[in-house]
């Protein structure tokens, strides 16, 4: 018994070093595995305006993917946008992607699956209901049928609320189109894209302030592999530079 608990502890102790040693590896050399092909690959998911949609082009378009883009010539690589699911961008850096950008909230469970630069915007969730809904507290949400987009902050607000029925959808935009339909008592969705939506049906929604649901600020940074201090280091030095020599303003001024 007690030789199989050291031999349990020895491949724990074991694994541990050898995750730790992978992580180091990220960036061998003062070389950012990232950055070495000169391609920064960036995962996003267009669905989440004024951050990011897709633009008349059909290419994703918005005010994350123009700081990435900008990032990007700071640090001298090509920068590649890979429009997918929201629930997929976390799983997908270090495989698929080097780094996601979509309005992606810092949370304490995400930091346990990749690095955080960091923050470039303050966002709280926003309650949208029918233009004739009497929701106006959180106590008025227990026991509602509320929509949200699958895997985001506003989804994890729901599956705490008492009694609710959490609805989740790929694109935020379609938890939109079942309220106006009769089908959803509220949405649960980040502040500035529940502004564009209610600016389409003005008449049909109204969006209500998180901070009166006693919603928490949360802070919107881009996530890297875990473990690659060269590339946070070269992201945060790149959006402190683009912050001092005005271009972040000019950013916030043309898509916010
Ligand atoms: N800020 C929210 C989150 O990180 C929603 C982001 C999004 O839908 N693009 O979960």
């Amino acid at each position: 018994m007690k030789k199989r608990i050291i031999g349990i502890l020895l491949t724990a102790a074991l694994s541990i070093s050898m995750l730790a040693g992978c992580g180091a590896s990220g960036t061998t050399g003062g070389e950012s595995e990232a950055l070495a092909d000169g391609v920064l690959t960036v995962g996003t998911n267009a669905e989440f305006p004024p951050f990011e949609y897709v633009g008349d082009d059909g290419e994703p378009d918005g005010f994350d993917i123009a700081l990435i883009n900008a990032v990007g010539e700071k640090l001298g690589v090509k920068v590649e946008v890979e429009n997918m699911e929201f629930d997929s961008l976390v799983s997908s850096i270090g495989s698929k992607t080097d780094v996601a950008i979509a309005g992606m909230t810092v949370t304490d469970e995400r930091k346990q699956s990749v690095d955080f630069s960091e923050p470039y915007f303050d966002a709280v969730q926003h309650v949208l209901v029918p233009a004739d809904s009497t929701i106006a507290s959180y106590e008025d949400l227990e026991g509602k049928t509320i929509g949200c987009q699958l895997g985001t902050t506003g989804d994890f607000i729901i599956e705490e609320i008492e009694g609710a029925s959490d609805q989740q959808y790929n694109k935020a935009v379609d938890a939109v189109n079942d309220l106006i339909n009769g089908r959803l008592d509220a949405v649960i969705v980040d502040s500035n894209p529940a502004e564009v939506f209610t600016a389409n049906y003005p008449d049909k929604i109204r969006d209500l302030d998180g901070e009166t649901f006693g919603f928490e600020t949360e802070q919107y940074a881009i996530a890297m592999p875990k473990g690659d201090k060269v590339l946070a280091e070269a992201i945060n030095k790149a959006i402190n530079e683009l912050k001092a020599d005005g271009t972040f303003d000019a950013l916030v001024k043309k898509y916010l």
